[in-house]
């Protein structure tokens, strides 16, 4: 049932307990997307949303006054996030820093009230955060490189990890590219975690260097697909399955199974408008024996990519 009340003033309305200000304010003027709307789209996604996003630290792209104003994104919670949202305190070169994190559709709505757009959680849970427990490996076509080219590296990047005894699942981004996904077990730590997906990704990109390349320099990466391994860093980040993006259309990422990943299918197919229909017609999740095909970077693993 609706738990979503509206006050004698218009300008303030309530969902899941959470105080949400300017509940009629468009943040996504080409579909008339309000605030309201978006707590709403949480609200009915989240038994889909919280399994993977409860409990990671968080960074946030902000846009208060919507898709089409200023954007930001931010890593540590201002005043403008309710206190409601949790907190946990992570050591950085400076000392120790805030985080948000999130546990429940409230906290979700919580960052809407905040006008986060955006919602990208880091690869470990705040209850171990120097273990990650999954890898991202984020393919960034550039200009001119098309979707069949996509499709291809995700495949042969696919068998890559599966020869290596890993298991990875693919999403749309909800922008121009897909996302990799491989469950950890958490026993690695971010800068071995990170040795090995750069290791796999310069492998992979070596094999084929007239159209993959893992350079980050953007002159470098022309007419290439960029094997993108840096959101595999401590304090990096990727955007969350079921976030919708601050990008034209209120896109959402969105995971599918492998089989699903093909010439009709865009990384931008997905929106809050059309989501719930796809949700509603799924006989089970697309990421079904995601936590099951955990495996840990060990030595021997490290070893079998040169490191
Ligand atoms: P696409 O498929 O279009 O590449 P994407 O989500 O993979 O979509 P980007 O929007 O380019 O790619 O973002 C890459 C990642 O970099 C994001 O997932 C985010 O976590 C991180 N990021 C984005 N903006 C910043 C920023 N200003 N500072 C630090 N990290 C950022
Ligand atoms: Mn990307
Ligand atoms: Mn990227």
């Amino acid at each position: 049932q609706r738990r979503t009340q509206r006050r004698a003033s218009k300008d303030e309305t309530e969902v899941l307990g959470v105080r949400l200000t300017h509940p009629d304010r468009i943040l996504f003027p080409e579909q008339g997307l309000t605030k309201l709307d978006l707590a709403r789209y949480y609200e009915n996604i989240q038994d889909w949303i919280l399994p993977h996003l409860a409990r990671r630290p968080l960074s946030l792209v902000r846009c208060p006054q919507g898709r089409t104003d200023e954007c930001f994104f931010q890593k540590h919670p201002r005043s403008a996030i309710p206190d409601s949202v949790p907190r946990v305190k992570i050591s950085e070169k400076q000392g120790n820093a805030d985080y948000l994190y999130v546990e429940s559709a409230a906290d979700l709505v919580g960052l809407v009230q905040a006008g986060a757009l955006e919602i990208h959680p880091w690869g470990s849970h705040i209850d171990d955060v120097e273990h990650p427990d999954i890898l991202v490996f984020d393919l960034d076509p550039s200009p001119g490189v098309n979707w069949k080219e996509i499709l291809r590296v995700a495949s042969t990047l696919r068998d890559r990890l599966e020869s290596l005894g890993m298991q990875s699942f693919v999403r749309t981004t909800g922008g121009k590219g897909i996302h990799l996904v491989v469950p950890l077990v958490p026993e690695a730590d971010w800068e071995q975690a990170k040795a090995f997906a750069r290791a796999v990704a310069q492998l992979h990109a070596s094999d084929d260097p007239e159209r993959l390349t893992t350079q980050t320099s953007k002159t470098k990466r022309e007419g290439l697909l960029f094997i993108d391994y840096l959101r595999n860093g401590r304090g990096n980040t990727a955007v969350a399955s079921y976030s919708v993006r601050a990008r034209q259309g209120a896109p959402v990422a969105v995971p599918v199974r492998w089989d699903e990943l093909n010439a009709a299918l865009r990384a931008d197919r997905y929106s809050v408008s059309n989501l719930r229909r796809r949700l509603a017609a799924l006989r089970e999740d697309p990421w079904e024996g995601f936590l099951d095909a955990a495996r840990p970077i060990n030595t021997q693993l490290l070893k079998a990519v040169g490191l």
